[in-house]
């Protein structure tokens, strides 16, 4: 079992696509343990994204980011983290695959409507970001 977290960035809450993410998530075995709906500063955005501090996009990312609120989730799976990637789609929306969440609802390369962590340890970080242990329902 492995653990990933997801985000629902502004962009997608502004569409109303949570629950359709959601049902994606569930109709393919990754369980929702964890989730809650939060508007980041932009302070918070910059410490979430800090690995990206020195790219060119990292202002106009993290002013994205603390636009609107958003749903963070944990994931938890079989193989969770590569699974949930599969799911989202390319991060350019154009490069992603048909029916992936991205081709399906993105705007453009910024707006992808999802975030989902890259690796265990990047998983790590990012689900103790925003939750505590009291917050995951593990079962
Ligand atoms: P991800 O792991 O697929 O989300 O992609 P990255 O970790 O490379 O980038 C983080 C986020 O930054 C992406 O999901 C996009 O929202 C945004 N982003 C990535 N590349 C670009 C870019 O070239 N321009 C802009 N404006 N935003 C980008
Ligand atoms: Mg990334």
């Amino acid at each position: 079992m492995e653990r990933t977290l997801s985000i629902v960035k502004p962009d997608g809450v502004a569409k109303g696509v949570i629950g359709e993410v959601v049902k994606r998530l569930e109709a393919n075995a990754l369980k929702v343990v964890a989730m809650k709906m939060i508007h980041m500063t932009k302070a918070q955005a910059e410490g979430f994204y800090a690995v990206h501090r020195e790219r060119p996009f990292f202002g106009s990312l993290t002013d994205f980011m603390s636009s609107g609120p958003a749903v963070v989730m944990v994931l938890e799976g079989e193989n969770a983290i590569a699974r949930y990637r599969e799911l989202m789609g390319a991060t350019n929306y154009k490069e992603a695959a048909e029916g992936t969440i991205r081709r399906d609802f993105a705007t453009d390369i910024e707006k992808n409507v999802v975030h989902g962590s890259d690796a265990p340890e990047t998983a790590a970080f990012e689900i103790g970001y925003f939750f505590n242990a009291f917050e995951i329902n593990a079962r």
